[in-house]
């Protein structure tokens, strides 16, 4: 055995894993205040998320798909690859939507309105699409309903 070690240490930097460990705290304090699919949504079995992000020059910045599960926190804001630094696309309220109604799929598109950076008139203008496809749970989904034939006609116009 050769009594030749050499352990490298990594760069002391002082507080990466700390910070590191901060913003997994972070990210697990969001995902506690956001609250699980299966809390919000019970209905939705499985959610996927196709978003690309394109800048206002409609240059693609970034894409990504997420696949969510009930037992997944609900965190649908993705912060904007702007230039703003600030901006963030929200789509809870699509997701709100569509499982509302129970949609199959919903398409949808925003704009980052925040200055590209503080105090100027101009917009970053990134935009961000989203396509997302939802699978419900088949308790959800109600039983498809009798023609309405069998319904009564009480309501016909007085002649
Ligand atoms: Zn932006």
């Amino acid at each position: 055995m050769a009594g030749y070690r050499k352990k490298r240490r990594g760069p002391q930097g002082p507080n990466k894993n700390e910070k590191k460990v901060l913003r997994s705290k972070d990210a697990q304090k969001q995902a506690l205040a956001a609250g699980l699919l299966s809390e919000k949504f019970p209905s939705i079995k499985r959610l996927s998320v196709h978003l690309v992000f394109r800048s206002a020059q409609q240059q693609l910045l970034d894409e990504k798909t997420l696949q969510l599960g009930p037992t997944d926190p609900c965190l649908f804001a993705m912060p904007c690859p702007g230039r703003c630094g600030t901006g963030s696309f929200d789509f809870t309220g699509k997701v709100e939507e569509a499982a509302r109604s129970l949609l199959p799929s919903s398409d949808s598109s925003g704009k980052c309105a925040k200055p590209i950076f503080v105090g100027s008139s101009d917009l970053c203008g990134c935009e961000l699409k989203c396509r997302m496809d939802l699978e419900y749970f088949p308790d959800a989904v109600p039983e498809p309903q009798e023609p309405a034939a069998a319904a009564p006609q009480d309501a016909s116009p007085a002649p």
